[in-house]
């Protein structure tokens, strides 16, 4: 068995293709970026990695990631009571300044299946996730 083999059984693999603009190798805030030495560096998956990149080609404008995968170790994860967006993979945050790019991101978000969006302009970024649910209504929060 080579050594790949035997970490690809103990490891999960969170590496993705990179599309038209979004690379996690040149645009590393698509990982986690904790810095803590059990850190996984995960990434958005491929799935969420794609559909961003519909939004940005429906945009047609740059798009500044801000937060992308997240490992159990980030701060902003470590304090969750349930497993979040981020570190299911499922989630990016697009750094947003007005509410003209809020309302562009929002709807482009909803056009392309995400199923949890929050934050906007006052906060400085839109999240915007793919998490599986059931549910039919629009989850949303505050910052
Ligand atoms: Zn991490």
């Amino acid at each position: 068995m080579q050594k790949s083999d035997i970490e690809s059984e103990t490891q999960k693999d969170y590496s993705v293709m990179p599309t038209k603009n979004f690379n996690p190798k040149s645009d590393p805030k698509l990982l986690c970026t904790c810095g803590h030495k059990e850190c996984d560096r995960r990434s958005v998956d491929q799935e969420s990695l794609d559909k961003l990149q519909l939004i940005r080609d429906d945009l047609n404008a740059p798009m500044v990631i801000t937060s992308g995968g997240r490992c159990p170790y980030h701060p902003k994860e470590i304090k969750k009571t349930e497993i979040g967006d981020h570190q299911l993979c499922k989630a990016v945050d697009v750094r947003c300044d007005n509410v003209i790019m809020e309302t562009k991101l929002k709807v482009l978000a909803g056009r392309h299946g995400a199923t949890r969006v929050a934050g906007g302009a006052y906060c400085g970024f839109v999240h915007i996730a793919w998490t599986e649910t059931d549910r039919k209504d629009v989850p949303t929060w505050n910052y």
